[in-house]
């Protein structure tokens, strides 16, 4: 999807047009983005070090003793990775004490015709409804499979449940790609300098006269 670069150093201002249809827009709903280099998102690099490092005899018997802890970890680590153990990993290690020296905003925009003011709200009713229809498929499937229990005429209720199983697989995964590739304007990255936008449809570009930022221009 095209993608809108909003630039905190030079904030170019946002015209009233439709980011969904390049109609004029009505409503702007507009927030500040704080900027954060992609470093800091990501949680740097610096996660090993469980064993410390050293060529002194010391940190050589300490790396010894801890051999069998870095292998139970490893072990742990492996069978987690499979599946085996399901208990919630150990909690994210807490977040450096002082603050961002400088927290830069950048202040982004959507904008919005009247048809398309509250665009997201179409993914959400069709999100419940999905939810409603699939519960009442399958409470309608195990009624019906109830019912036939122990006599011969089962072959309903086995289309019943097949479709039922069938849908919960497919039905959300519809809507996320609809949603993917269709959804509302998002703040796709931030950067220490830059808001990209994404899914700014291009007839936003076409209106504005601009020209989208994304890899697909
Ligand atoms: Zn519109």
């Amino acid at each position: 999807m095209p993608e809108l670069t909003v630039d905190r150093k030079n904030p170019a201002p946002f015209p009233m047009v439709c980011m969904y249809c390049g109609a004029v827009a009505v409503t702007k709903r507009e927030w500040q983005v704080v900027n954060r280099s992609p470093s800091a998102a990501t949680g740097g690099g610096s996660d090993l070090g469980v064993v410390p490092v050293g060529d002194d005899p010391v940190s050589a018997a300490v790396g010894l003793l801890l051999l069998p802890v870095a292998l139970w970890e490893l072990v742990k680590g492996i069978s987690a990775a499979l599946g085996w153990i399901t208990r919630p990993r150990a909690p994210a290690r807490p977040e450096p004490r002082t603050p961002p020296r400088d927290p830069h905003t950048t202040l982004v925009a959507v904008t919005t015709c009247e048809r398309h003011g509250r665009f997201t709200d179409r993914f959400v009713l069709a999100g419940a409804g999905m939810l409603v229809a699939l519960v009442a498929l399958w409470v309608w499937a195990v009624l019906v499979t109830r019912r036939v229990m122990g006599t011969d005429d089962t072959e309903f209720a086995v289309a019943l449940i097949l479709t039922a199983l069938a849908l919960t697989a497919l039905l959300p995964l519809v809507l996320s790609f609809w949603y993917a590739f269709g959804g509302p304007v998002i703040v796709e990255r931030v950067t220490e300098e830059t808001v990209v936008l994404d899914r700014v449809r291009q007839r936003y570009f076409d209106a504005t006269g601009t020209a989208p930022s994304g890899p697909d221009r």
